[in-house]
């Protein structure tokens, strides 16, 4: 839904230019400033409440305010307008009436009385206790917040988010330390005040507050750190292995793009068992929330650190080189989606190779988390009808997804067969150019030199095009759109292959799905019996075509007994084990489907499927000398 206020009336202090490029969006030197000022008081984050005053100004007559609707990088309409409260707008201590649009619940009226030059607006953010979705998921703890500057605050409609300017400042709890991008004029014990900056450079730099706080920098020139906030002090106990390994995702990706587009980068990153659980893209900072024991324990590593490197890449790849459709004005203008393959894909695809090359994954892990994904998207019938490029376009909506019928629905497949595609690609350059050029001399053209401070070039798929063929002369376009718009069964595996090995299964799990299954609590018996189960036995996917579906089993059923035992992970790994028995080819299931008992027996004989890649030695090992650090030996 779009909705526009052309024929209100707009203060005259926001000059509105739309345009094309955000490159272009630059403010004229004669336009008149006027600023914002933003004060948040943080203090009660601890209860989940935010309070925030602000002071703009305003010229007598009608006036509309929005609050932030589309948020950047969150790709979909998820401003928490359920979470806003205590709305009080004043002019000269009277208090304005506003009205709500009857349509567009991001957008309040109200007139501005005579004589006023200045409005006060103050309003709450109910933090949420829910740890799911993104920013508006759970944000504080009783010892750390992220405080996410579009949830505090309304904006002039229509102004364009590069021409407001905002001078915030923000009261933390006590003792509590912070970490932002945001450029810091004053401080004092318990207050910071912010230098001004435009809405959209606010908005992009979120602060990360905590009682138990560790920075690490890990490169200079330009600056570059690590700030991180924990629920436990213990947790901040790095080992000097992984700190270098940290320093090294900065090297390795400062070497495969030749260039920098940030003048002083920060991670923020949150280790807590009580947020939401995701990392969100800032031009010079990421927001990576994860659980708090992610840098003692090996298995969260593996699972949950790759955050890191993706968040790091989007600096480039997204907040740098941004698709058009994704460089709106302001953020109640709907954003489009279809290059989201290249937003995501490719950044899940370099950032999974800065896993790799700076250590933080070894070889193995490497090659274990492309197998998973692979079978996953080769295991998926949703692709007969859905191709990959709908589910770009259709992000906005597939991001809050269910996981039962994923087989069937799909969901924000970009991340991974995005991966796949842009190995296909790079294998794909390395072959016709004998190994002389690869993706990094694309990445080095398209996000690379020269550096520059935080800026935005758009780009549409006719540019993408055009720079793979700066790289290596091919029909790139039909070699992508072939990909994008398929509705083959199978994943496009080309990479792999060419990569110089095979997706193939093997009868226990690998590593990487070893640990996936103990920190994500299921059981993945995907790949044999069609099967994914969570932890206390309720099915939360199953596979159409494969042996659990053609027993008439369908998600949100639970499995109460395997062959007459009581159910348990084990025990049905068991019976699916024993199925390479000719004489033990048939698997009986008691199941509860929401209060009714039913048996349902499962013909099978294969045992069982996980993936695996194995190595094609007729082919050179080209994945490995991709996945190879450039910036030390391993
Ligand atoms: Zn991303």
């Amino acid at each position: 839904m779009k909705r526009r206020f052309g024929s209100l009336f707009l203060a005259a202090a926001f000059v509105v230019i739309y345009a094309e490029s955000a490159a272009a969006k630059a403010r004229p030197d004669n336009a008149p400033t006027s600023t914002i000022t933003l004060s948040v008081d943080a203090t009660e984050a601890p209860r989940k409440l935010f309070h925030a005053r602000m002071t703009m100004p305003a010229s007598p007559g009608p006036m509309t305010l929005v609050y932030p609707k589309w948020i950047p990088g969150e790709h979909g309409p998820t401003g928490p307008i359920i979470d806003l409260a205590g709305l009080k707008i004043t002019a000269g201590g009277k208090t304005i009436t506003w009205r709500r649009d009857d349509v567009d619940m991001y957008a309040f009226h109200f007139e501005v009385p005579a004589a006023a030059k200045e409005i006060q607006v103050a309003l709450d953010f109910l933090s949420p206790t829910f740890a799911g979705g993104f920013t508006a998921g759970a944000s504080t703890t009783a010892h750390l917040a992220i405080v996410t500057w579009n949830q505090l605050l309304l904006y002039p409609e229509g102004a364009n988010v590069s021409d407001v300017t905002f001078k915030a400042n923000l009261s933390l709890p006590a003792g509590w330390k912070f970490g932002t991008s945001l450029p810091v004029a004053s401080q004092s014990a318990s207050k910071v005040d912010f230098a001004p900056v435009s809405l959209e450079r606010l908005v992009d730099s979120p602060v990360l507050t905590g009682e138990y706080f560790l920075v690490i920098p890990l490169a200079a020139n330009p600056p570059n750190e690590i700030d991180i906030a924990a629920d436990n002090n213990a947790d901040l106990a790095i080992s000097p292995e992984l700190a270098t390994t940290l320093k090294r995702i900065v090297s390795e990706a400062v070497s495969l793009f030749g260039a920098t587009h940030y003048t002083h980068y920060h991670f923020l990153l949150t280790l807590s068992d009580h947020t939401a659980h995701f990392g969100l893209e800032h031009h010079e900072s990421n927001d990576s929330r994860v659980a708090e024991r992610s840098l003692l324990d090996d298995a969260l590593r593996d699972v949950s650190l790759g955050v890191l490197p993706h968040e790091f890449v989007h600096s480039w790849n997204g907040k740098y080189r941004r698709p058009a459709g994704l460089a709106t004005p302001n953020y109640q203008e709907p954003m489009k989606g279809e290059l989201l393959w290249v937003y995501e894909g490719l950044t899940q695809y370099l950032g999974n190779l800065l896993s790799a090359r700076s250590g933080l994954w070894t070889s193995p892990q490497y090659r274990d988390h492309l197998a998973e994904s692979a079978a996953d998207l080769d295991h998926k019938p949703g692709r007969l009808w859905r191709p990959l490029i709908d589910t770009t376009i259709a992000a906005q909506i597939l991001y809050g997804s269910p996981a039962e019928w994923n087989s069937l629905r799909r969901s924000v497949d970009f991340y991974d067969e995005g991966w796949l595609i842009w190995l296909d690609t790079d294998t794909k350059i390395r072959d016709l150019t004998g190994g002389a050029k690869s993706l990094d001399d694309f990445c080095k053209r398209f996000h690379g030199a020269p550096s520059t401070a935080p800026m935005v070039k758009t780009y549409v798929f006719d540019d993408v095009v055009a720079t793979l063929n700066e790289v290596a002369p091919f029909d790139w376009r039909t070699f992508l759109q072939t990909r994008l718009n398929s509705t083959d069964f199978h994943a496009p595996l080309g990479g792999i292959e060419r990569g110089g090995w095979k997706l193939a299964y093997q009868a226990t799990p690998n590593g990487v799905l070893k640990d996936q299954e103990q920190v994500r609590k299921f059981t993945e018996l995907g790949f044999s019996i069609g099967l994914r189960l969570n932890e206390d036995g309720s099915i939360a996917d199953v596979i159409e075509g494969l042996a659990a579906a053609k027993a008439g089993i369908g998600p949100g059923m639970k499995l109460i007994a395997v062959n007459g035992k009581a159910y348990s992970a084990e025990i049905l790994r068991d019976a699916v084990k024993a199925t390479t028995d000719p004489r033990q080819r048939r698997i009986d299931l008691l199941i509860d489907n929401e209060g009714h008992i039913e048996n349902h027996q499962l013909s099978y004989g294969e045992g069982e499927k996980y993936p695996v890649l194995e190595r094609d030695a007729s082919k050179q090992d080209l994945l490995s000398k991709i996945i190879a650090p450039s910036t030390w030996a391993r």
